[in-house]
């Protein structure tokens, strides 16, 4: 006898990871797909793909499918997760046996979009495929207790979106999401550096910049970073000094959005479980919570106690993994 195999999908708009409760962490990959404009193929996903950006004919282009927190492109997106699946039977060692997928899809997608993606897995052999709403997978795989009747806040900062959502014994009470993330705070920064220096950098040195020196917290010892771009004026490479100040000046539009939507969802909370709130606080998930600062700058604002999750890049990951298990348990609660 085998036992079934549970695979959990992260499909985010910047990371695609895929967690199984035996192996843990089997794939965690840029969500980047490598296409060859003449033929459609597609040629490479993930790491490979986006190593093969801007080192190939002009034909080959790459793709972020999920790019604005919505399935952009959705025949790539199938076709991602075809290739994924591929890796993660390589990667278990077996063909899959039927597995039970559960995968987490972007909350902005349409219910066309959700029947795409799970008819995509389900082509690739999946037994049985249930999808997930993000932000409970992201308090799953933070740890926090969702089946209880509390309630537990959960901020995940992604790549092209920031969802905030109560969570209350197994299901989401309120949500908000908006189209800022990481995505966006790049290209403040891209913004920024044109602007006041004439200097044209690309998204890959502005995500390096903000990951070095961008500070969510206006109250920080400087940093200073050399960076490397094209001068407007003469079209050479040039290189200038940016400080962290800069930096933070340059975020502090995008940062306040997050804390607007934030304030909007404590304020939609039921009076009940307002208390909980201030006794337990707020989790963050999703790479925006790494941002330098942003844990003791958003306390600091909404005055309740801000976490950030064990390991922020991987929650919504491991809570997918994890959700099959924890529907049982929650659908037999609320039978009781
Ligand atoms: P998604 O779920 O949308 O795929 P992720 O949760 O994987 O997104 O987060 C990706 C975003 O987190 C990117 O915008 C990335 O630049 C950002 N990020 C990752 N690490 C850091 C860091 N140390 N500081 C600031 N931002 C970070
Ligand atoms: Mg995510």
């Amino acid at each position: 006898m085998f036992s079934q195999t549970q695979i959990g999908i992260d499909l985010g708009t910047a990371n695609l990871l895929v967690y199984t409760k035996n192996k843990g962490m089997i794939i965690n990959e840029p969500s980047v797909v490598a296409i060859d404009l003449h033929t459609n193929a597609v040629l490479a996903v993930g790491e490979e793909a986006k190593r093969m950006v801007g080192k190939t004919p002009e034909n080959i282009v790459a793709i972020r499918p999920l790019k604005d927190g919505v399935i952009a492109d959705y025949q790539v997106t199938t076709d991602m997760l075809k290739h994924i699946m591929k890796k993660v039977s390589k990667k278990l060692g077996t063909p899959l046996r039927k597995p039970n997928v559960v995968v987490c899809t972007p909350s902005g997608s349409t219910s066309v979009e959700r029947r795409a993606i799970s008819d995509a897995v389900k082509h690739c052999g999946a037994k049985d495929v249930q999808l997930i709403e993000e932000p409970l997978a992201a308090a799953i795989g933070a740890d926090l207790p969702v089946e209880e009747p509390i309630a537990n806040v959960v901020v995940d900062i992604g790549g092209g979106t920031t969802e905030v959502a109560i969570i209350s014994f197994g299901g989401v009470v309120s949500c908000h999401s908006i189209r800022t993330g990481g995505d966006q705070l790049d290209d403040d920064i891209v913004q920024f550096v044109r602007k006041k220096y004439n200097l044209m950098i690309g998204p890959r040195t502005a995500e390096n910049i903000k990951m070095e020196i961008g500070f969510a917290l206006v109250d920080h010892e400087e940093r200073m970073m050399a960076i490397r771009g094209r001068d407007l004026v003469s079209g050479l490479p040039k290189t200038i000094d940016i400080s962290s100040y800069e930096i933070q000046e340059a975020l502090k539009e995008s940062l306040l959005s997050v804390l607007e939507t934030i304030r909007a969802t404590l304020e939609d909370s039921p009076p009940e479980l307002s208390g909980d709130i201030v006794d337990r606080g707020v989790i963050l998930t999703g790479g925006g919570a790494l941002l330098n600062g942003m844990e003791e700058w958003l306390s600091n604002e909404i005055v309740v106690p801000v976490h950030i999750a064990p390991s922020p890049l991987e929650s919504v990951a491991i809570g997918t993994g994890r959700s099959l298990v924890m529907m049982k348990r929650i659908q037999t609660l609320k039978q009781r």
